[in-house]
């Protein structure tokens, strides 16, 4: 008889995830079977449960959701010489093809044909997950079971802060969601001077005080340029962090950076956005636009910060039994909470 396990799926073209039983995944020669321990609810599964306009585009009915994950391998393929049984491990959610230039030269988070866990594939709300064994990250000991599950948005707030040298650096984060904090937390680790992060709700940046040391700007009520003026940075910041996927904050970004100041932009647009271009020319700032993490370097980097004391871990704000999951997506979508942990061994 085929065994069987929980998962979250995308079944019915409305509002929502159904819990369903499936059978456990069989596994290829180069992959590897993760028994899921953890998962983390994303921004992206919120566009999914909406089915909002990317997502009817971009998911196929059916699909299994979720990638962020830890978890222990289980089964390994017959080709796979590197991993072991009982391996806590977590994994990079891009499938990457071995084909294009950029893959073949070895950037592989620039491989156009990259496909996403929990978007194209089957992915990590269940029991049970296939992944590639290339994908697969190995979790030391010092990094939690919670930890391991987060590591994919940490990994985009590792890539975006560490895109541009922070050390000495004045740094301004817009959007203090879960990726902003994490984002400013790594720019503290990396040794900038000043960091100010801003967003429209309060309960966001109280998160963003309860985790790292940096100043909170309310933009709603407070402004960004008295702040400046505070901390004494009369030309400006000079790196930029965007993490909110507002026009409004990258064009307050843009008038806050000093002349030769940096942009890592991480935050999507819903759509197109106006942007004064002029200044950008003027200014002559530099915008990197960040997709994911490098891998396997952001991986590498955030690993070793993880276990030389960056502290995210009260980026966390709430713990549920994978069932409840309705009850994590609610929070999630009320707008104010923190990373929300699905434990699938209960
Ligand atoms: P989030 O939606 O939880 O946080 C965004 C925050 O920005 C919210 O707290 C919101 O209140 C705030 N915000 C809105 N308008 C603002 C303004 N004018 N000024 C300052 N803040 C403002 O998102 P998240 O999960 O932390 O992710 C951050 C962004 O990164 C999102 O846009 C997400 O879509 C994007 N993202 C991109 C990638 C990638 O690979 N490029 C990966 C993951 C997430
Ligand atoms: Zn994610």
């Amino acid at each position: 008889m085929t065994e069987m396990m929980r998962c979250l799926v995308k079944d019915k073209s409305e509002v929502g995830l159904w819990m369903q039983r499936r059978p456990i995944p069989k596994i290829g020669p180069e992959d590897v079977l993760i028994r899921i321990r953890k998962t983390g609810i994303c921004g992206t599964d919120i566009h999914i449960w909406n089915w909002d306009d990317w997502s009817r585009k971009a998911v196929s009915l059916g699909i299994i959701t979720g990638h962020e994950f830890s978890g222990e391998i289980v089964e390994i393929g017959a080709n796979v010489k590197d991993l072991k049984l009982g391996q806590r491990c977590s994994g990079e959610g891009h499938l990457i093809g071995n084909k294009s230039r950029q893959a073949r030269a070895g950037t592989f988070h620039l491989d156009p044909e990259t496909m996403g866990v929990g978007v194209n594939t089957d992915g990590a709300f269940a029991e049970y997950i296939r992944l590639p064994a290339f994908n697969t990250v190995k979790l030391p000991e010092s990094i939690s079971d919670e930890i391991g599950a987060i590591l994919d948005p940490l990994g985009n707030a590792v890539h975006t802060a560490l895109s541009f040298d922070l050390v000495g650096e004045d740094v301004l984060i817009t959007g203090a969601g879960p990726i902003g904090i994490m984002a400013a937390a790594v720019a503290r680790f990396a040794g900038a001077r000043n960091i100010v992060i801003t967003d429209i709700n309060q309960e966001r940046l109280d998160l963003a005080n309860n985790v790292v040391d940096a100043v909170t700007v309310n933009v709603m009520s407070q402004s960004l340029t008295d702040t400046m003026s505070k901390l004494n940075l009369k030309q400006g910041f000079d790196v930029g962090l965007e993490m909110s996927g507002s026009s409004a904050a990258f064009n307050q970004m843009v008038s806050a950076l000093v002349t030769g100041g940096k942009i890592a932009m991480l935050g999507i647009p819903p759509s197109k956005t106006e942007v004064d271009w002029s200044q950008i020319v003027f200014k002559s700032i530099i915008i990197k636009g960040i997709y994911g993490r490098e891998i396997f370097e952001t991986w590498y980097k955030m690993i070793v910060m993880l276990e030389r004391g960056l502290d995210v871990s009260k980026v966390i704000t709430k713990e549920i039994p994978a069932n409840k999951y309705k009850e994590g997506f609610n929070t999630m979508l009320a707008g104010g909470s923190g990373k929300i942990i699905m434990d699938w061994a209960h």
